[in-house]
């Protein structure tokens, strides 16, 4: 996976690479997907949602630029995958799920893999998690109608926001920087995520 999928398509940073190969995926699907466990594409997981592509896990990671002593804000935890790699490369991860049983099952998995400074959090993550703010890199792992103002806010000077942007079916993958003149940002890649549902999100009944 990391060779073919991950290096190949041009991931340079060690620490990320060395992240993924130390997080087994596998205990992140359920058993009938753990032959695919590795394979190039995202899975279901349960409640319409999927545990992302590995190469967009490590694009995502990569473009926060984490140094290893960072506090990260996470929305979207679903399996818990991507918490998983956030916790090898930050101080601390705090992750937040709307699904409950997601939230539930993804904390058991964290804990029983020994990952003791990722905390999940169940409700709406389109509104950040104000408690533990600011936070120095925030990922969302599901497609925004628009970058959400209090994501935004909730970032520390220098902090990085990465995020899918756009229509439900035609999204861009965006890296936010917030600096001492103000708030850069790039567009990075069109990609495809579930909808991030919620207050700044898209409303429960929107398709
Ligand atoms: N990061 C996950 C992983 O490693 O398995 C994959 C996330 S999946 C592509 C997107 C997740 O975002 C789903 O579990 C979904 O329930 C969650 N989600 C959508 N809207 C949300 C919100 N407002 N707050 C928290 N989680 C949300």
């Amino acid at each position: 996976m990391l060779r073919e999928q991950i290096q190949r398509r041009g991931i340079r940073s060690a620490r990320v690479c060395d992240a993924l190969r130390r997080t087994p995926r596998h205990e992140f699907v359920s058993p009938e997907h753990r032959a695919q466990a590795y394979a190039d594409g995202p899975l279901p997981i349960g409640h319409g949602q999927t545990i992302s592509q590995p190469y967009i896990v490590a694009l995502m990671t990569q473009l926060l630029s984490l140094e290893g002593d960072e506090t990260v804000l996470e929305i979207g935890t679903g399996s818990g995958y991507q918490a998983a790699v956030l916790a090898l490369l930050a101080r601390q991860v705090y992750t937040v799920e709307r699904i409950s049983a997601l939230a539930q099952e993804a904390a058991a998995r964290l804990q029983r893999l020994g990952l003791t400074n990722v905390r999940v959090i169940e409700g709406d993550g389109s509104i950040g998690l104000p408690a533990y703010a600011p936070y120095d890199a925030v990922l969302v792992t599901a497609g925004a109608p628009q970058v959400p103002a209090q994501l935004l806010e909730q970032l520390a000077l220098g902090g990085r926001l990465v995020l899918p942007v756009g229509p439900r079916h035609a999204q861009t993958l965006e890296r936010w920087e917030k600096t001492p003149s103000g708030l850069e940002h790039e567009a990075v890649l069109p990609v495809a995520f579930v909808p991030l549902r919620g207050e700044e999100g898209w409303a429960e009944n929107a398709f």
